[in-house]
């Protein structure tokens, strides 16, 4: 009886309150100053291009990226549901998908100033990790590897978070590496700018390593190491396959190897990478040598309910989507992460309703979002029809309720397990060669109902 008494302390300890940790990851904004509703559906957003808006709302339209409504209404929905976090996370993409000639150098800037103002009135003390997408540059995806303009100007924007430390490299390339302060001297986070590693981004093409972002990731891994701390890496564009566009990559194919290698060579001190860009929600896995799971990279689902235009990519709007990732405020491993989201359709018909979508280790029956358990997570998915559809639904934030067919599940899959190009290819050749007719519908909506 002691002894159990005893292990239920120890347990309490472990796990106490203050222990558990909390912080938002927001992603993917997409601000679209000139979205106005109108019976006119050639004119209610630039960021549909050509095409006709007949869902046009307040909160907003799924062929459009955000109104300052939706927005506002993200920003103030965390701060509802958790006013008080240890810190934020916010990958970018912050100006609307439209031909560079419809912005400049001072719209990208002044669309920045207006989302850094609102997320510091709602959060004045909190202190926000931010980070460049491929939009937050004129003229979009050619981010540089020196200082410019645009550089300059967000490192004033986010003064009151950057440490004065942060600003050389911040101020060269848009990358920067802090204590977490929140938590003592055992965390940190990296902010990368990995906008130099596209396959838009002209200026890089032929270099080795823009900006040395590699050597001094190297560097800061390597010192976080001998120092004892852990850390979660935050960026925009991910390394690795888009699951909704089979054989889409972003990152150049070196690029891309070495992040890996780098991944592979630190993952004791990485404890969570943090990414956005594609708006959807999914996550990544890296394996050792040996296949066994040691880093895993959670994608945010964005803001913005913007149908992509990427050719090839069948009905890929979402609905709005924030994110709170529960950890261990001394290890910073995973403990859960609860996405919460608005259905947009809803929104417009009656009021902006930002309701909780799923918990990670409810939904997917795993203890915790470490490694091991992204991997089950995986497991699942790919071999269970109905781990499949719910994360397929939870992918699009509920948006797309279709059923995830065979070659579906073959793009899903394979981009989360193999972030290598070349293995990614031999898994989507396996799979396909060994994939079974789908199963209908009727049966998988029996059997789901039955396993639950
Ligand atoms: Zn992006």
């Amino acid at each position: 009886m002691r002894s159990i008494i005893f292990q239920l302390l120890a347990a309490y300890t472990v796990f106490t309150s203050s222990d558990r940790g909390y912080f938002w990851h927001l992603t993917d904004l997409h601000l679209d100053p000139n979205y106005t509703v109108t019976t006119d559906p050639g004119k209610v957003c630039p960021s549909a291009g050509d095409q006709l808006v007949t869902d046009a709302g307040k909160w907003g339209s799924y062929l459009c990226d955000s109104p300052g409504s939706l927005i506002n209404s993200s920003i103030y929905a965390m701060k509802t549901i958790l006013p008080d976090p240890d810190f934020i996370l916010w990958t970018g993409d912050d100006t609307p998908h439209v031909p560079n000639e419809k912005l400049s150098e001072n719209a990208v800037l002044d669309i920045m100033k207006w989302l850094t103002t609102l997320i510091l009135q709602a959060f004045p003390a909190t202190k926000v990790y931010a980070a460049f997408g491929n939009h937050d540059f004129h003229p979009k995806n050619q981010l540089p590897t020196q200082n410019n303009s645009i550089y300059y100007g967000v490192s004033e924007l986010w003064r009151t978070w950057l440490n004065e430390e942060s600003i050389p490299t911040f101020q060269k390339g848009a990358f920067y590496s802090e204590q977490l302060e929140s938590i003592g001297n055992v965390g940190r986070i990296i902010v990368l700018n990995t906008n130099l590693y596209y396959d838009s981004n002209n200026i890089t093409a032929n270099m080795e390593d823009p900006g040395d972002q590699f050597a001094w990731l190297e560097s800061q891994l390597s010192n976080a190491y001998q120092k004892g701390e852990k850390v979660y890496i935050v960026g925009h564009v991910p390394p690795g396959y888009f699951e909704k566009k089979r054989g889409k990559p972003w990152f150049r194919e070196r690029f891309n190897k070495r992040y890996i290698e780098i991944v592979q060579k630190h993952h004791e001190v990485i404890k969570g990478q943090f990414f956005g860009h594609h708006h959807t929600d999914s996550f990544r896995m890296f394996y050792n040598k040996s296949g066994n799971p040691i880093g895993s990279m959670f994608i945010a689902p964005g803001v913005s309910p913007w149908k992509t235009t990427l050719p090839g990519v069948n009905n890929g709007a979402n609905n709005p989507g924030i994110r709170v990732f529960e950890y261990d405020r001394k290890s910073l491993k995973i403990l859960d992460m609860v996405t919460y989201y608005l259905n947009l359709t809803f929104a417009n018909l009656e009021s902006p309703r930002w309701e909780k979508e799923y918990r990670l280790t409810e939904a997917f029956l795993v203890p915790d979002g470490s490694p091991q358990s992204m991997h089950k997570v995986l497991e699942k998915i790919s071999t269970n029809h109905c781990f499949l559809q719910k994360y397929y639904e939870y992918n699009s934030v509920s948006y797309d309720l279709e059923t995830c067919g065979e070659s579906c599940k073959i793009d899903h899959v394979c981009a989360i397990r193999e972030v290598d190009f070349t293995k990614y290819d031999e898994c989507v050749k396996n799979e396909s060669s060994s994939s079974k007719p789908h199963v209908t519908l009727v049966v998988m909506i029996l059997t789901c109902l039955f396993l639950n």
